[in-house]
């Protein structure tokens, strides 16, 4: 595949992050995640990061002007000339639109956007039961993939956390702005033939093919 942007689109539990990270890799192209570069600003307490925890905490959608200005930064760096992954970004139609100018600015191709769709349901088991390890970043999740030991890492033995955002009351509020403002971002792509859907309700290794083998054929 030639270089170019690709974006991960799916409701928040899709896998989005999991696959960016195994096709970062398999790629050798950097994986772009806003709200990881989010989640670092709050945890270093930069002005950024303590703008943006409440609405985060609350999972609610952080403002059009600052998401975008933190990803263009990223987006501009030396290391996405032979392409990226967007994951997480854009999430809303300003988002999007505003993607759109930076590629064209940047003269590159329009983006390839992988549509991650999951069952409502296991979307919400992914949420509940998802922990991370605060030493390696490690991720579980305690219905699919659980510790061997009750909320320990097996790798480094730190004590598993749940993200704030993944609480059931911010769950739903993620879920809900999803419907509302992310979701109309599948018909903006398809109506330009550049959205490809990814069956998103298997094992993360059987996802990971799926999307090598469309990247194969774009
Ligand atoms: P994520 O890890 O992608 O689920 O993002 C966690 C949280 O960061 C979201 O619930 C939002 O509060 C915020 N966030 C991440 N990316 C965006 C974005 N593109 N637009 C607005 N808010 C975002």
């Amino acid at each position: 595949m030639r270089a170019r942007a690709l974006i991960f689109l799916g409701a928040p539990g899709a896998g989005k992050g999991t696959q960016a990270r195994e096709i970062s890799m398999r790629l050798g192209i950097p994986h772009i995640s806003t709200g990881d570069m989010l989640r670092d600003a709050v945890q270093k307490q930069t002005p950024l990061g303590l703008a943006a925890k409440a609405q985060m905490d609350a999972g609610e959608l952080v403002t059009d002007d600052v998401v975008c200005g933190i990803a263009a930064a990223r987006i501009q760096q030396p290391d996405t000339a032979n392409g990226f992954i967007l994951d997480g970004f854009p999430r809303t139609l300003r988002q999007a639109e505003f993607v759109d100018g930076l590629l064209r600015q940047g003269g590159r191709s329009a983006p390839l956007v992988l549509n991650i769709e999951v069952d409502p349901a296991l979307l919400f088991k992914r949420l509940t039961g998802r922990r991370t390890c605060p030493i390696g970043g490690h991720i579980y999740n305690l219905y699919f993939s659980p510790p061997k030991n009750d909320e320990i890492c097996d790798l480094d033995g730190g004590k598993l956390f749940q993200r704030a955002d993944d609480r059931e009351e911010a769950i739903e509020q993620r879920l809900h702005a999803y419907e509302q403002l992310t979701r109309p971002l599948v018909d903006y792509y398809r109506q330009r033939a550049l959205l490809k859907a990814v069956d998103g309700n298997r094992p993360p290794e059987a996802i990971t093919e799926e999307i090598c083998r469309i990247l194969g054929d774009a």
